[in-house]
């Protein structure tokens, strides 16, 4: 990928230190919150409001430089891959998020059954599961029984749907 100065050029935005600490702490495959990005731009530059760091991203998100993920429940995530309709997974404990480069498959029904009369150019795919660490976290251990009822268990999978089925 090409260094900050050039992405910021090539999108005709001028180069600011905000700007391109900002992109500086989010390499390929790296999926922060405002707040970890603004604690990172911090350190090499100093007091940072949380604001300044909205309106970088905003501005980066504008120019296609940035994508914001917004997966429900956790804090919003921005990363700098942009532009190849990569895939997330979510872990729905912790929130962790890696990339899925394709979704591959019948399974989960990349191709509309019915587009509508769409032209579809992207399709968004969030995969909710639990990333590996959690479900370390969640293996029964002898004095760790306390914890909620998860989605690790084959009969808490959510509700079929309630009331529409005849
Ligand atoms: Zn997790
Ligand atoms: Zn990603």
């Amino acid at each position: 990928m090409r260094s900050p100065v050039d992405r910021l050029r090539a999108a005709g935005m001028r180069v600011t230190p905000a700007r391109l600490a900002v992109l500086q702490e989010l390499p390929v495959g790296v999926h922060r919150s405002v707040d970890e990005i603004a604690t990172a731009v911090r350190r090499t530059l100093g007091a940072v409001s949380l604001q300044a760091v909205y309106n970088v991203l905003d501005a980066l998100a504008g120019a296609g430089l940035v994508r914001r993920i917004e997966p429900l429940g956790h804090p919003a995530r921005y990363e700098s891959r942009v532009s190849d309709n990569h895939h997330h997974l979510v872990c729905r404990v912790c929130g962790a998020i890696a990339d899925v480069d394709c979704a591959v498959g019948v399974v989960p029904c990349l191709s509309p059954a019915d587009a509508a009369g769409y032209l579809v150019d992207e399709a968004e795919v969030t995969y909710w599961g639990l990333c590996p660490q959690c479900q370390n976290h969640r293996r029964p251990s002898a004095d760790h029984g306390g914890t909620t009822a998860g989605p690790t268990e084959k009969h808490h999978v959510p509700a079929r749907g309630e009331g529409g089925d005849r």
